[in-house]
């Protein structure tokens, strides 16, 4: 009972702590599992720059290549048409011609040339030939007045015709060049598209009369898509690119289609790279891009970051939960054992002394009691005394002079046997009185309990009986006091038991302290009155017979003696035997 108690008390103490606890540790973990997906999340956008930048760096590679090719095909080109004799006529032909930039017709003339002995003008044998060498597109360009014509070409207009008649116009970078004796390596829009290209002059009479033109297509989407389609960005991300129109270039779903989309365009057109989010086919996407302004290009990269994060997430909850889970135990077991119970042990060593407290302020009162009762008694022994000597004294004058036979005889007697108890009972009160000094003499105990049964009338129907359980019994006590307790205790079992019994006197201890058991099988004392027992002048006694004043004085005597005395007792026989036990706890110096 007192064990569930404590329990209680202890988890009264606790439970504000543990609460505090384990909101801390809650926040702590939450705190750490939101920032662990805080930075993943930066980590994985990070990442997709990277993967973006990694592939503008593709492109970039690819457009150097392309040139590079260019250069070389060039040098083939022209080794390739100088191989045949090449003749510049002084005869003149008009022909039609169409400014490539601005799409204008008119008509020109050009000087007729010759090439391996044919008319070249819009002969086409020695651009395919050397197209089947090098690939790209080849052509050769005349000069005319407004700029320079093509007059043989494999480059395509979109009609799908050659764009035999188109010329670039004067006001163009590669004219400028090519006037100057220059070659000229760039880009081009050729017709429809960009090119990385090359123009060689080519002179006749040291005059610039022509271009040697090579050029290859500036982006090769087939050979960058094959590349883009094998590339994973993660777990569920893909590159992709788009123009500046939000046209789907390349794009492992929406390829070929328009993202018009203001969401999606709107960040695209604030900067030229960075990272946005945008939801597409109901989930929620982050996005880099960067703008390769080379080809005009954006290169993005887009992942789902619910699918990137998911495993983490779950990792990072698991893990914070075990990990704030084992730290509240931990805290919870520390601050139980270093605060709770320390709290819980001061409570109960402040209830004990609480206790001892109480206990002490009844025995001060109880010898408080007793010692007002040891004066009054005094006072009234010492007062009633010499009245009683006088009546005793006369009374027994009185029955000496009675002659035999005399009916008073009997009343004197009953005077002289009256003033003789009355005589007792002072007697009894001066002994009370008396108790106040102790003079210490050392006796062993068993010999002093023995002595004490033989000068107790014990009633032949109670059987006494004397157990010791030490070997050591010596003991420091004042005789003459200790004397009476014992009797009075043996008086009074023996009064307990007027059909008889047994009277039993068991002896223990230990180093300090001698305990004696006086216990008889009387008739008990009921519940009610064992709080009364050591009250003066209590007594279930016949008036005539008891006093009351016995268990007083013995309580007087072994408070004196620093010893204890208890009672444990059953009047009630259907709950057993009936008895009583007195314990005394004497130490063995006082
Ligand atoms: P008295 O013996 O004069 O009555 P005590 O102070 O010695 O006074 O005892 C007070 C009362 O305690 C007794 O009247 C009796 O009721 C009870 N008592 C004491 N000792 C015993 C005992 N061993 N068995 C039963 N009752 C007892
Ligand atoms: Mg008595």
């Amino acid at each position: 009972m007192f064990k569930r108690k404590g329990l209680l008390i202890k988890l009264k103490i606790l439970l504000p702590v543990g609460f505090i606890i384990i909101a801390v540790i809650s926040i702590i973990t939450y705190w750490f599992i939101y920032t662990s997906i805080k930075t993943f999340n930066a980590q994985m956008e990070k990442n997709l720059e990277l993967e973006v930048m990694t592939i503008s760096k593709m492109f970039e590679r690819e457009s150097i290549l392309k040139l590079k090719n260019v250069q070389t095909n060039l040098k083939v080109a022209n080794q390739q048409f100088y191989e045949y004799p090449l003749e510049v006529l002084n005869e003149s032909m008009i022909i039609d011609v169409e400014n490539q930039k601005t799409g204008q017709k008119h008509k020109a003339s050009i000087h007729k040339w010759t090439h391996n002995h044919v008319n070249l003008y819009g002969n086409n044998e020695f651009v395919d030939k050397t197209q089947e060498i090098i690939g790209g597109t080849i052509s050769i360009f005349q000069k005319i007045d407004s700029g320079f014509v093509r007059v043989a070409t494999n480059v395509k207009k979109i009609d799908g015709s050659r764009a035999i008649g188109t010329y670039i116009p004067n006001n163009s970078p590669v004219v400028e060049s090519i006037k100057k004796g220059q070659t000229y390596y760039g880009r081009a829009f050729v017709v429809n598209e960009w090119y990385t290209t090359a123009y060689e002059p080519i002179v006749a009479n040291n005059e610039i009369v022509g271009i040697v033109y090579v050029g290859d297509k500036e982006k090769d989407l087939a050979e960058l898509k094959k590349i883009l389609y094998t590339l994973k960005v993660g777990k569920s991300g893909y590159p992709f690119v788009f123009d500046k129109n939000g046209y789907m270039l390349i794009h492992p779903t929406h390829e070929g289609e328009t993202w018009s989309d203001s969401l999606f365009l709107n960040p695209l057109r604030k900067s030229n790279q960075g990272v946005f989010y945008f939801r597409l086919d109901d989930r929620d996407k982050t996005i880099a891009f960067t703008y390769f302004d080379k080809f005009e290009l954006y290169i993005g990269a887009s992942i789902i970051s619910k699918i990137e994060n998911k495993d983490l997430i779950n990792d990072a909850i698991i893990a914070a939960s075990v990990v704030g889970l084992i730290a509240i135990l931990f805290l919870i077991v520390f601050i139980y054992y270093f605060t709770t119970e320390r709290i819980y042990e001061f409570m109960k060593m402040l209830q004990v002394s609480n206790k001892k407290l109480a206990d002490a302020e009844l025995a001060l009162k109880q010898s408080e009691k007793l010692a007002t009762m040891g004066q009054i008694s005094a006072g009234i022994a010492h007062e009633l005394n010499n009245p009683l000597g006088v009546i005793t004294m006369y009374s027994n004058i009185i029955l000496d002079e009675l002659k035999e036979g005399d009916p008073h005889i009997k009343d004197v007697k009953l005077i002289v046997e009256q003033a003789d108890r009355c005589k007792g009972i002072v007697g009894g009160l001066l002994n009370f009185a008396r108790k106040n000094k102790l003079k210490p003499q050392e006796v062993n105990i068993k010999e002093f309990v023995q002595r004490s049964l033989d000068s107790v009338v014990i009633p032949a129907n109670v059987k006494t009986h004397i157990h010791s359980n030490i070997n050591d019994g010596n003991i420091m006590i004042d005789k003459d006091q200790m004397m009476q307790v014992f009797t009075n205790l043996e008086k009074n079992a023996c009064e307990a038991m007027p059909d008889g019994g047994d009277l039993t006197i068991d002896i223990d201890g230990d180093d300090t302290n001698i305990i004696i058991k006086i216990s008889d099988t009387g008739t008990g004392i009921a519940e009610e009155n064992i709080d009364k027992l050591f009250t003066p002048f209590f007594t279930t006694k016949e008036i005539g017979k008891g006093t009351g004043l016995g268990l007083p004085l013995v309580y007087g005597i072994v408070k004196m003696h620093r010893g204890k005395i208890e009672v444990v007792s059953n009047a009630d026989s259907t709950s057993g035997k009936t008895g009583t036990t007195f314990t005394l706890t004497i130490p063995r110096v006082f």
